[in-house]
């Protein structure tokens, strides 16, 4: 098992995360949204503490792993602090910030292009893509196609070994290093050089909605419409960042989920360091009972037509799943939804900013919110906008939080050629506002409608197994409005079986919120290194039913719950072994959670 002595035995946290205090105005910035690495590290369900860069001379002898996101120039004793702990034998993977220790990374900062650059600042990478070149490191090794990143740190090299280059934003040219790593001493310094942080919150959320977006070359994604909506907003390229649905030829979706990439691209770079280092990192899995990946349906109800809803009820129950119906104004009568509820669906909200008298205001928004809890008897928890219609920036979301809508699926694709993970994402996210304040709705994008309508059903096969990749959410959504048709109802039923086939069960929108908020919750404490093992206490803030703990187990060890191998698996994901246990959690009551061995 692994040595790393921490702390004495008695508390240190072996990942330490530093965040650079973002610029001042008017200055020029390679990065944007530090906080937000804290955001995808609490999602990914690591352990970790979060110091200020004047805190690391303390915090560093105890750590293992430092990751930092943005550019600085730290004071001397802090500089120093790093520079001593690297070549001790620490790693640092830094995001888009060489904090004056470039030396320790093998490159340079890239010169301006002219000595008179007017508010220049650091030299950014501007829009490119990252290309790896070592196709074979555990760090690139789920990458098979350029990632689209925006922004960075230019930097050149000095002797690193660099494991990916940057491509401009037309993949003509490479502009320099992406992802370089060093050996520093005993330590070892990764540079992810374009910024992670602002690329993930830009692909995820794209831009404020004001006017019609730019449409698809190929005629597959008129988004000039004239109805404003989520898709107008996205930012991926209808040419790179598309591929071909296998099996229909000349259709293309968006089928690489460029946000999670970047965000398993880290976790992979955190996984790597510790391995090389032999330290054993616990974490709380995405989904319950360990599953890789889950799946979701949404119903919208649009027309509230009772008998399309009662073939939609019959085919559900036929498929064996529960669904999430977001229902619209006026509803359906109260013997549809009395039914929908019995059946264990979820009863949830279908904005309406589209039909005649219905507009984009957050007045009407709540109006239909209360209207629509009435119509239900109960208040909605989640909700999908009809159309995916969009307007503004992240505005949307306060309304939501403000009705208690915990969870919205409106960013998403209404248009074939926009299927796929438009929004680069099958993971829920929480968003965050342009002055960066996180806001508190989980997002979920809707990657397309019904299947035979909207996309053909080819579409599916080539999503399941990209979910199932990067751990995420399959959402499908079918209207029963559209459920009368055979093949509609026959891609329905086929789609259940096929995503079980690969192994994800299926959960309503406010089961999948629920469990979500209560694993954020989750709180390390503790870790410590004991004769035969390590150890971490693990309480939880809500209870968590099915909860997988795991360790990154790089040198083998089981996985031991209070002393006990309760419920104990060995697994393997992004390419390394993990032991783990799945457990209960409840508040008020702590566990142990060892890798012995
Ligand atoms: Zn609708």
């Amino acid at each position: 098992m692994a040595s790393q002595d921490v702390s004495g035995g008695t508390g240190g946290c072996p990942l330490v995360v530093c965040l650079a205090d973002e610029p001042a105005p008017n200055a020029g910035r390679t990065s944007a949204y530090h906080s937000y690495l804290v955001e995808i590290l609490q999602h990914a369900g690591l352990f970790f503490s979060t110091v200020p860069p004047a805190d690391l001379p303390s915090a560093l002898p105890a750590a293992s792993i430092l990751v930092t996101c943005g550019e600085t120039t730290p004071p001397n004793d802090v500089r120093e602090a790093i520079r001593e702990w690297v070549l001790g034998g620490g790693s640092w993977i830094s995001i888009a910030g060489l904090w004056n220790l470039e030396d320790l990374f093998g490159v340079r900062p890239r010169p301006a292009v002219t000595q008179s650059s007017f508010a220049a600042g650091a030299v950014s990478m501007g829009e490119g893509y990252l290309e790896p070149v070592d196709k074979a490191h555990p760090v690139t090794a789920a990458l098979n196609s350029p990632l689209h990143f925006f922004n960075g740190r230019a930097v050149e090299e000095t002797g690193c070994r660099v494991l990916a280059r940057a491509l401009d934003a037309h993949r003509k040219g490479v502009t320099g290093p992406a992802l370089t790593e060093n050996g520093a001493g005993s330590g070892r310094c990764l540079l992810i050089a374009p910024d992670l942080t602002g690329t993930v919150v830009r692909i995820q959320q794209g831009v404020a909605i004001t006017r019609d977006g730019v449409p698809a070359p190929d005629g597959s994604a008129p988004v000039s419409d004239g109805v404003l909506k989520s898709d107008d907003g996205l930012v991926l390229d209808w040419d790179f960042d598309r591929d071909e649905i296998p099996g229909v030829p000349g259709l293309r979706a968006f089928l690489r989920p460029v946000a999670d990439l970047w965000r398993d691209l880290l976790v992979r770079a955190i996984l790597d360091c510790a391995a090389a280092s032999e330290v054993a990192l616990p974490l709380v899995w995405f989904h319950p009972e360990g599953w890789e990946a889950v799946a979701h349906m949404s119903n919208d109800t649009d027309l509230s037509d009772p008998d399309c809803a009662e073939e939609m009820l019959n085919t559900l129950a036929e498929a064996g799943i529960r669904s999430t119906w977001c229902n619209i104004l006026p509803p359906y009568p109260p013997g549809i939804i009395e039914r929908m509820k019995q059946a264990g669906h979820e009863a949830a909200m279908h904005y309406d900013a589209i039909s005649e008298g219905r507009g984009w205001s957050r007045e009407e928004f709540l109006r239909q919110h209360s209207d629509i809890s009435r119509a239900l008897d109960e208040a909605p928890v989640s909700n999908k906008n009809h159309y995916l219609r969009w307007e503004g920036d992240t505005e949307f979301f306060e309304w939501l939080a403000a009705a208690g809508v915990t969870l919205d699926q409106s960013k998403g694709a209404s248009k074939t050629g926009v299927a796929g993970f438009n929004f680069g994402t099958c993971h829920l996210y929480f968003p965050v506002a342009p002055d960066g304040r996180l806001l508190d709705v989980l997002e979920l994008t809707t990657p397309t409608q019904d299947l035979v309508v909207f996309a053909p059903e080819e579409l599916v096969d080539a999503l399941i197994p990209r979910v199932r990749e990067v751990y995420g959410v399959l959402h499908l959504l079918f209207h029963p409005a559209h459920i009368k048709k055979p093949p509609v109802r026959q891609a329905l039923l086929s789609a259940v079986r096929k995503a079980r086939e690969a192994g994800m069960e299926w959960f309503t929108a406010a089961e999948i919120s629920r469990w979500e908020r209560a694993r954020r919750q989750v709180r390390w404490s503790g870790y410590a290194r004991e004769v035969d093992g390590i150890s971490v206490q693990v309480a939880a803030g809500a209870p968590l039913e099915r909860a997988a703990l795991m360790w990154l187990a790089p040198s083998g060890g089981e996985a031991l719950l209070d002393g006990e191998p309760c419920a104990s698996f060995v697994t393997e994901r992004w390419g390394r072994r993990f032991a783990g246990c799945i457990v209960d959690l409840e508040p008020g009551r702590p566990v142990r959670f060892q890798l012995r061995g």
